[in-house]
């Protein structure tokens, strides 16, 4: 099967304006170094006062938001509105667990974002998944189902279909304990068939891209890459340092199709 594959790197709180020029400017360096392969996409999402330094600076390596307010303008002290990403960023990083965990971020919000992202041309990376207690109270479906359900409610199918899914399991995220492959790609597929059935015409979900997330490193790229319905990956530690990124889109390079 034809594989595509983007490779993205969650910087969260990390990074100066400095570090991350440099970052990208040594990462270009060691990209453009490959074989022009247009089936890996290289993706950052660097905190919002280094977006502006380091979009553009390479022709290979795509920027993202690690977040957006669902209004335009307003008293929300602290917040970025989509107004202000506009021109700058490719996508939006919409849901990730430390959102929902640490800011409370509902299902709800998480849906208006998706709504806002969608109306101002952003692609939303929506990351989803199971805490600990969810898994081992046999919860992880559900969890995924009901996740999907309300993130994705009021959706048309082509707006389903234009859509990023990050399945991110919070026990692996930052943890060093990442999912096997075997639980990724089982959990990637019943994402997919969720998709399938929102979008309702055969085929429609195929090409959706679903990146598997959770300490996601050199030495476990590759198995979990190879698995049929991982279209990527989205990392946090590994993705701080240039080498290890690096290492990791050399395996999405090996593993993809033209
Ligand atoms: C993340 O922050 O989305 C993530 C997957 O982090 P880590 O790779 O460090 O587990």
């Amino acid at each position: 099967m034809k594989k595509e594959y983007i490779i993205a790197g969650n910087w969260k709180m990390y990074k100066t304006i400095k570090e991350s020029i440099e970052f990208v400017e040594g990462l270009d360096e060691k990209v453009s170094a490959l074989p022009g392969k247009e089936a890996v996409e290289i993706l950052v999402f660097p905190p919002f006062t280094s977006l502006y330094a380091v979009t553009g600076k390479s022709r290979k390596i795509k920027t993202g938001a690690q977040n957006l307010h669902f209004e335009e303008k307003g008293a929300f002290t602290g917040e970025i509105s989509p107004l202000m990403l506009a021109g700058l960023v490719d996508y939006v990083l919409i849901g990730h667990s430390e959102r929902r965990q640490i800011f409370k971020e509902t299902d709800a919000d998480i849906n208006k974002k998706i709504k806002t992202a969608l109306v101002h041309g952003f692609q939303p990376v929506l990351c989803i998944g199971e805490t600990l207690d969810e898994r081992e109270a046999g919860k992880t479906l559900s969890t995924i189902q009901t996740q999907l359900d309300q993130d994705l409610e009021g959706l048309s199918a082509e707006e389903i279909k234009s859509l990023v899914i990050a399945y991110e399991p919070v026990w692996a995220i930052g943890t060093g304990r990442n999912a096997t492959p075997q639980q990724a790609q089982e959990a990637h597929a019943f994402i997919r068939e969720i998709l399938k059935k929102k979008i309702d015409s055969p085929g429609g979900a195929e090409n959706i891209k679903i990146l598997y997330g959770g300490s996601v490193k050199p030495s476990n790229s590759s198995d979990l890459l190879s698995q049929p319905d991982v279209n990527g990956a989205l990392i946090g530690g590994a993705s701080l340092k240039i080498d290890e990124f690096f290492d990791i889109i050399q395996d999405a390079y090996k593993l993809a199709d033209g």
